[in-house]
C-alpha cells in the first residue's frame, strides 16, 4: 500500500489559523498585540526570501512584524546593543536573529544574549538546557513542527523507535530530546555512524536532517515506517529548461514511499511548519510574558 502522504503545507495553515485564533483573542480580550522582531544582518539571498515570508506571515495571523536589516560588516557591539534595545521592548514578544552571521560574528555571542523568554528560534543555552531536562522552553522551530506532525499522525509515539539522522544545535539534537521527552527510543545517527541503513532499519519513525540530497533509501526502511523528511536541496533540473532547479529532501522519495506507512513530501512537508511553528512560539512567549494561559498544541 503506498504511504500516507504527510501534508505539511496543510498542517502548517491549520496552525496558522489556530495563531490567528489566539492573536484576535489577546488583542480583544487583553488588548495585546504579539510582536516578532526579525534580525537581519548582510545580503544572504536565501536569508532575504526566509526574513521576508517571516514577515509576510506574521502580519498575516495579526501579529507586530518588525524587520531590522543591517549590513554586512555591522559591529557585534551594534548588534548587541540592537539585542538589548529588543530584550527591553515590551511590544517584543518573539526575537530571531537569522543565522547564518557573517564571518566576524560570534554567534553563540549572539544569540545567548537574546532574553531566552524572547528566544523564539529556542537556540539559546538556557532553553536547550531547559529542553533538555524536560522543563518549560522555548523549542527550536523545525524539530517542534516534525514532532507536531508526528504526534497527529501517530497520537502518541511513546515506546516506538526513533532514529534521528543528524546531530546539528539546529535540527537533529533538539529534535532527538524532543522525541525522547515524548518517551520515544531514540538514535541519533551522524557523519561517523557505522552502516546508516542498518541503523535505520529498526526504526519505527525516521527523521532525516543532513543535507545530503536523496541520500535515505527505501530498502533501509521497515515496512510502515514513519518518515520525516528535514532535508532541503536545490538540484538542477536541466529538464525542466536550462537554469532550471528542483528541491529534493534528504530522502528519496520515490523507493522510501513505496515502503514507508507516512512520509513528508519536499517541498511541502516540514518546510511550511517552520514558520507556523515560529508563529506558535511568537504567541507562547506573549502568554507567557503576560501571565496567561498558553495555546493548547502550540509546544512540545
Ligand atoms: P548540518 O549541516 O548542520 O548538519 C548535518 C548533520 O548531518 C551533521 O550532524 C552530520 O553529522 C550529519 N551527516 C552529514 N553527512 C552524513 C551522512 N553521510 N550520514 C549520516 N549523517 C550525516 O545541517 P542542519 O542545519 O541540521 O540541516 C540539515 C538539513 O535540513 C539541510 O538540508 C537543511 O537545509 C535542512 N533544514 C531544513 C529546515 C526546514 O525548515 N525544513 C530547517 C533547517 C534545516
Amino acid at each position: 500500500m503506498a504511504a500516507t502522504v504527510i501534508d505539511g503545507k496543510e498542517f502548517a495553515a491549520r496552525v496558522r489559523g489556530q495563531v490567528a485564533t489566539h492573536v484576535t483573542r489577546l488583542k480583544d480580550d487583553h488588548g495585546i498585540t504579539p510582536g516578532l522582531a526579525v534580525v537581519l544582518v548582510g545580503e544572504d539571498p536565501a536569508s532575504q526570501v526566509y526574513v521576508r515570508s517571516k514577515g509576510k506571515m506574521t502580519v498575516e495571523v495579526g501579529m507586530k512584524s518588525v524587520e531590522h536589516k543591517l549590513d554586512a560588516d555591522t559591529s557585534e557591539d551594534a548588534l548587541l546593543t540592537l539585542i538589548e534595545q529588543l530584550n527591553n521592548d515590551p511590544e517584543i514578544h518573539g526575537i530571531l536573529v537569522q543565522l547564518p552571521l557573517p564571518q566576524h560574528l560570534n554567534e553563540d555571542l549572539v544569540i545567548n544574549s537574546i532574553d531566552p523568554a524572547k528566544d523564539v528560534d529556542g537556540f539559546h543555552v538556557s532553553n536547550v538546557g531547559l529542553l533538555g531536562t524536560g522543563q518549560k522552553s522555548m523549542v527550536p522551530c523545525t524539530p517542534l513542527g516534525c514532532l507536531m506532525m508526528l504526534r497527529d499522525h501517530h497520537g502518541s509515539i511513546s515506546g516506538m523507535d526513533a532514529v534521528v539522522i543528524g546531530r546539528s544545535n539546529i535540527v537533529g539534537k533538539p529534535m532527538a530530546q524532543l522525541l525522547l521527552n515524548d518517551s520515544a527510543t531514540v538514535t541519533i545517527a551522524h557523519s561517523r555512524t557505522k552502516d546508516l541503513a542498518d541503523v535505520v532499519r529498526r526504526a519505527d519513525i525516521v527523521v532525516a536532517a543532513v543535507g545530503r540530497p536523496e541520500l535515505v533509501q527505501g530498502d533501509w526502511m521497515k515496512k510502515g515506517a514513519t518518515v520525516i523528511d528535514v532535508g532541503i536541496n536545490r538540484l538542477d533540473a536541466p529538464e525542466k529548461g536550462e537554469g532550471k532547479t528542483r528541491l529534493v529532501g534528504d530522502v528519496d522519495y520515490e523507493s522510501c514511499a513505496a515502503v514507508a506507512g507516512a512520509i513528508t513530501p519536499v517541498p511541502g512537508g516540514v518546510g511550511p511548519m517552520t514558520i507556523a511553528c515560529l508563529l506558535a512560539n511568537t504567541i507562547t512567549a506573549c502568554c507567557r510574558a503576560n501571565g496567561l494561559a498558553e495555546p493548547e498544541g502550540l509546544t512540545a
